[in-house]
């Protein structure tokens, strides 16, 4: 197998670096508008205090030069539309492009979030039944689609979970369990609503174990935050043995269900006795994600929750839709508007076009997929759990570090071969992680070539260990020092900095 450049506009360039980002010309125009015949009519500059005096000259640039500028930029990028994505717990689905063309219809796009009741008629009815369908898909009894993203979801939950205890004058209830395989976000929410995350230990097998929350169930306990299939990968197959502890301890259940991949249409959560969870819609339901949004957090609720869902909630009578706000023990409001109506429709269009048959199957190939991915693995990666998994799988480099290669190489080697690299030390529990999440979107050519790539490079890792260190060696940026890229980001060219931020 050849190793490909997965920036191919990058490849073969004539031009300088520098000659790249300096195209102006003095005096070059991007347009050619009639002299201004418009009489009595003058437009002046703002006022000074508004100009920014640091700006130096513009680019002075023609059309064409400017469309072959972005265009080459928009190739140095990798996307889920030119390739595999494989980045686990992030669901990189392929988008139907379908949902784009639906999100966009003037009537949803234009509509403003202030219109009047009964000229959005048409957008609540989406949002009505979206709600309606997270409903069936998780189980639960109510739904709100205002938090913005997984993260917001969460805290929405934690909020609910605190309101309730607080209603129930058990303003001691603050200890929430958290899994040591848990998502960053669980804790933070849980700090952020006034609660207290205290870490339980996952059992050898990956799963949670009921004896270790045993010492919790007390009066203290607020509830659990449990993800399943947890972000290893495997089922929590003692979810509703524990929901049931939680629940006699006096305590309430939240699932963190950003990833229902791999349980749409198989399990309902509620069915497992959770009583709140959010979805990401821009996982699961299909939206362009990733570089920071934009997201949908939807959340779901049992029975006990729904008075404290954020306001207002989108109900029906005979004849319309409307937004109720007389709900005494709601949490308030959590977003603006509605929420990231975009998203939406969105998700509307992935389930209306599935149904509730391709929604299963939707989990059934995901499944399926990152099973034959470990499968064709197994021999070459070490595997810490070792179990059939779900949705997304976990290696490490644990076979490779006696040729002194971490994840980190890997990782980087696998751009060399065109692929994306998966999640990579992530779940913190296991050591020098490489979380897989194919999604049903990849046919089985495409997850042949990428298991190829890693079998490749796992064969490198023996015989040339050096080409595997010093990767990536095709692709535009070599290896950046991400710390100070996340902390220092730099997003502008200059002259002196020769393109390498
Ligand atoms: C992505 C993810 C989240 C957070 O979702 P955001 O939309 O990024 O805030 C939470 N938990 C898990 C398991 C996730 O994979």
């Amino acid at each position: 197998m050849n190793c490909k450049d997965p920036f191919p506009a990058a490849s073969g360039l004539i031009f300088d670096e520098p000659l790249i980002f300096k195209r102006s010309v003095p005096g070059r125009v991007g347009c050619s508008l009639p002299e201004d015949d418009m009489e009595g009519f003058s437009f002046d500059l703002p006022d000074d205090r508004y100009l920014r005096q640091d700006i130096h000259g513009m680019p002075e640039v023609c059309e064409l030069d400017m469309v072959r500028h972005y265009t080459r930029l928009s190739q140095w990028n990798y996307s889920v539309d030119l390739g595999m994505y494989p980045l686990g717990s992030c669901t990189m689905k392929y988008n139907p492009k379908v949902n784009e063309e639906l999100s966009n219809i003037p009537g949803f796009s234009q509509c403003h979030p202030h219109s009047p009741i009964h000229l959005s008629q048409g957008s609540l009815k989406l949002m009505f039944e979206l709600a309606d369908y997270l409903k069936e898909i998780s189980g639960l009894s109510a739904v709100s689609l205002q938090p913005a993203a997984g993260a917001q979801g969460e805290l929405a939950g934690m909020l609910m979970i605190r309101a309730w205890h607080l209603n129930n004058n058990d303003e001691q209830r603050v200890n929430v369990l958290i899994p040591d395989s848990a998502h960053g976000t669980n804790p933070a929410s849980c700090v952020l609503a006034g609660l207290k995350a205290v870490e339980i230990k996952s059992g050898s097998d990956g799963r949670l174990d009921p004896e270790v929350i045993k010492p919790w169930l007390n009066d203290s306990l607020a509830g659990i935050m449990m993800t399943n299939p947890n972000t290893l990968g495997i089922f929590e197959t003692h979810a509703d043995t524990i929901s049931d502890m939680i629940h006699q301890a006096g305590g309430l259940v939240y699932m963190d269900g950003a990833n229902l991949n791999a349980l749409m249409g198989i399990v309902k959560p509620g069915d497992l006795g959770v009583d709140v969870q959010h979805i990401n819609l821009h996982k699961t339901f299909s939206t362009p994600h990733g570089g920071g949004g934009p997201g949908s957090g939807p959340v779901a609720v049992s029975d006990k929750l729904a008075p404290f869902l954020p306001i207002p909630i989108i109900e029906k009578d005979d004849s319309r839709y409307f937004l109720q706000w007389d709900r005494p023990l709601s949490i308030g409001r959590l977003h603006g508007f509605f929420g990231n109506f975009a998203v939406m429709v969105r998700a509307y269009a992935y389930i209306r076009t599935l149904g509730p048959e391709g929604i299963k199957k939707i989990a059934q190939t995901s499944i399926l997929n990152a099973n034959y991915i470990q499968e064709q693995l197994r021999d070459a990666f070490h595997l810490p759990y070792p179990d059939v998994c779900k949705h997304e799988c976990v290696l490490n480099d644990q076979l490779q570090s006696q040729y002194g290669i971490t994840t980190m190489d890997i990782a980087k080697r696998l751009m060399d071969y065109g692929f994306h690299p998966p999640t990579v030390y992530f779940p913190l529990i296991v050591q020098g992680a490489i979380m897989i999440e194919p999604t049903e979107s990849e046919s089985r050519r495409n997850m042949d070539q990428f298991i190829n790539a890693l079998l490749h490079i796992a064969r490198e890792a023996k015989e040339n260990p050096e080409i595997v260190k010093s990767a990536p060696h095709l692709p535009k940026m070599k290896r950046l020092d991400e710390t100070l890229a996340a902390r220092n980001l730099t997003l502008r060219w200059t002259e002196d900095e020769q393109g390498d931020t």
